[in-house]
């Protein structure tokens, strides 16, 4: 940088307050009635700011910043971290809260969103994460509103798992002689399991949706029928590739399978066939 260039950087003034829609993707406790929000935004991606007084009843801030609503927000420059002045609620995706399985997708879509993306990074992330709210709200086929997500993160974040062809010798997998590592990331032969660590089984139908989801487009996806146990592997296989990408637990993801196993066995003992 020039002499000139860092005088003119010196004398800039950040400005003191700035505006954005973002999507609240989390919330948690901060000093007195404050609450600190993780919120992602087009422009700069994830920033934490502070709702002061969020939790005083008569909050003008509240019920605009509860997690998943996609807000307005004027926000203040803070010393440490910046401020909430103003939110309105652009949408609730209410229809996204309606019963508990579309309510643990939806919160964990957002934790998704909130552990793929670090402290003003993850811009890029705001259109898909709206786009999978927005299906999930929609009454489009849960798996694969959440399968579509998770592939484009996998794919934007450079861990696009290899389904066609063995991680080990690089020959063609055919889906009935495919065993799955979530830790090389792909599928293997199985006469190369040896050489990759963790490995688990993976059925052949489940092999050749995941394939699908990871190459069609959303319109021809919604068209293949996923039926509750082939659901139950998909999403079983898919949460484990999730944490070991990025090396933490993911509560969310567990509860939507508790939620899942749940529903499947009270379906079982009240309509017996
Ligand atoms: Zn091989």
């Amino acid at each position: 940088m020039s002499v000139a260039g860092g005088l003119n950087k010196m004398t800039e003034r950040r400005p003191r307050t700035y505006s954005t829609k973002a999507i609240v993707i989390g919330q948690r406790d901060y000093v007195d009635s404050a609450r600190i929000i993780t919120i992602l935004s087009p422009e700069f991606g994830k920033r934490e700011i502070v709702a002061r007084g969020l939790l005083k009843p008569k909050s003008r801030l509240a019920g605009h910043l509860e997690p998943g609503t996609y807000c307005q927000l004027e926000i203040a420059v803070g010393r440490n971290l910046d401020i909430i002045r103003e939110a309105q609620t652009i949408e609730m995706f209410r229809e996204a809260r309606s019963d508990l399985q579309s309510l643990t997708i939806f919160l964990y879509a957002l934790d998704l969103a909130d552990k793929f993306s670090l402290e003003d990074t993850g811009g890029e992330l705001f259109n898909p994460l709206l786009t999978v709210i927005q299906r999930i709200a929609g009454g489009y086929p849960h798996s694969v509103s959440i399968r579509s997500f998770e592939f484009e993160l996998l794919d934007s974040s450079g861990f696009r798992p290899v389904l066609d062809q063995c991680i080990h010798c690089g020959s063609d997998v055919p889906a009935e002689d495919a065993v799955w590592s979530p830790t090389d990331g792909g599928v293997v032969l199985k006469q190369c399991l040896d050489n990759v660590q963790r490995v688990s089984s993976i059925s052949s139908r489940a092999l050749k949706v995941l394939r699908a989801y990871q190459e069609w487009d959303f319109d021809q996806l919604v068209t293949i029928a996923v039926d509750s146990s082939l659901e139950l592997e998909l999403s079983s296989v898919m949460h484990d590739l999730m944490k070991t990408v990025l090396e933490r637990e993911l509560k969310s993801a567990n509860l939507v399978e508790e939620v899942r196993w749940w529903q499947v066995s009270n379906d079982h003992v009240t309509k017996p066939n």
